[in-house]
């Protein structure tokens, strides 16, 4: 199968779809148009996003289609030349009076469908990139402990070391937010079903709406930060091979290439954050925050826990100052770094977490995750605080 959203000029903004479906007498459609970047764009069956409501201009216009490959009229006129993940084609599709039938109810393929399609996608990438990370730290450990200059391994070279403790800690906070983000998704699909089933009643209807919120909430930010860190621990593991990491003999050299898609595709970095700002602005982030703060973790964490509560209140002042200035641009300049705070300080409770029930196998991460975070929270508070707005001109291309 393949997912056609794309088209050279609608990427990040699907709402310019072009791709025209008309309908036909005998109750099918015919779609006219070109997709772009369309992996495994030569599937057997294809989900189409095409404008079906005439002289509309917006998402509204918006319906999904079903297109199978037996009926012809979608021809392949491209197959991407790539950077990276060479396993996967990448296709430019035309669509020529391609008979195809609509999905679902008509236009709601972008404001319903696309977005339901876009949030499993998203979570998919979250766990391509800490596949990736996980290969990227396994090269980088075994590189390390193998190779030797100056009479040692590298490994025992603290530059070399702490390297290696950061792509493990930010490999295991990775994980711990694809597995929060999937429970979450988990649960509120669960009632779902059941409700299908049966009525829930009022508190079941709750939960759901409060993991669906979840799962809005963290899917955005799990896949911007899984697959930001997948690239800096490719970039990471280059380095710790030295000139070695640049031949092609290595694997590393495939890793670094095939990591840089992942903060692009289903959404790019920007976009996951234009996704995840509101729920900075509602609370959502914070109420789930004081939710892991009333938690009992284990006196090794004392300290760490103490830097999660500081890292707390920056954030709240951090949010408070933006949301002052009562000016959407403002909050759009800001974005991304308050998005990463609240990140840092969820992965870090994540961890304490998981370092409390077992911590001969996270113990090491919590610490250096929460040092890290706590540092990155300082930097974003310092450049929100003592940021002139009269500056913001200069930002400005
Ligand atoms: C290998 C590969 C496989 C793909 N597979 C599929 C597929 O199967 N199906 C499919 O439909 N598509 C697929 N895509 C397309 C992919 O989803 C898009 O490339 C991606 O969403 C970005 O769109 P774009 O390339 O048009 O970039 P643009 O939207 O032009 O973005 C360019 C830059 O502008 C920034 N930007 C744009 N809008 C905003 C904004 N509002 N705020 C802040 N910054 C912004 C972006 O972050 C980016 O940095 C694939 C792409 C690749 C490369």
């Amino acid at each position: 199968m393949s997912m056609d959203l794309t088209e050279p000029d609608a990427g990040s903004d699907l709402q310019s779809v072009m791709l025209k479906a008309t309908p036909a007498d005998d109750g099918t459609w015919r779609l006219n148009g070109v997709k772009r970047f369309i992996t495994n764009g030569d599937s057997d069956l294809h989900l189409v996003l095409a404008r079906s409501e005439e002289g509309s201009k917006d998402g509204r216009g918006l319906s999904m289609f079903i297109y199978d490959k037996r009926n012809g009229g979608v021809t392949v006129r491209r197959i991407e030349d790539k950077m990276g993940i060479h396993g996967s084609p990448t296709c430019e599709l035309v669509f020529k009076n391609a008979k195809a039938e609509l999905c679902g109810a008509r236009r709601f393929g972008l404001i319903k469908y696309v977005m339901s399609l876009m949030n499993g996608a998203r979570l998919g990438i979250t766990a391509q990139s800490v596949g990736l990370s996980q290969a990227a730290y396994n090269e980088a450990v075994d590189y390390a402990h193998s190779r030797r200059q100056f009479g040692k391994p590298i490994s025992e070279f603290p530059a070399v070391a702490e390297m290696l403790a950061n792509i493990k800690a930010k490999l295991d906070a990775s994980r711990a937010i694809l597995y929060e983000t999937a429970r979450f998704v988990d649960v509120y699909k669960i009632w779902e079903q059941i409700g299908r089933e049966r009525t829930l009643t009022l508190e079941e209807r709750q939960e759901m709406k409060k993991y669906n919120q979840l799962a809005d909430a963290f899917t955005p930010l799990a896949k911007g930060f899984t697959s930001e860190y997948a690239n800096e621990k490719a970039y990471d593991c280059v380095q710790i091979h030295g000139g070695s990491g640049f031949m092609r003999d290595y694997t590393c050299e495939r890793l670094y290439r095939d990591a840089r898609i992942m903060n692009i595709y289903e959404g790019t970095t920007q976009l996951q954050v234009v996704a995840a700002i509101r729920h900075v602005s509602t609370g959502t982030y914070l109420a789930q925050i004081q939710e892991y703060a009333k938690a009992e973790y284990s006196p090794e964490l004392k300290v760490h826990v103490a830097k999660l509560e500081a890292m707390t209140a920056l954030y709240e002042q951090a949010v408070e100052q933006v949301k002052a200035a009562a000016s959407p641009d403002y909050l759009t300049f800001h974005a991304r770094r308050l998005v990463e705070m609240a990140g840092y300080i969820i992965m870090g409770y994540l961890l304490v977490n998981d370092a409390s029930r077992c911590p001969e196998l996270f113990m090491n991460s919590a610490k250096v995750f929460v040092n890290y975070g706590e540092a990155q929270v300082a930097r974003h508070h310092r450049f929100i605080a003592g940021f002139n707005p009269d500056d913001a001109d200069a930002y400005k291309a």
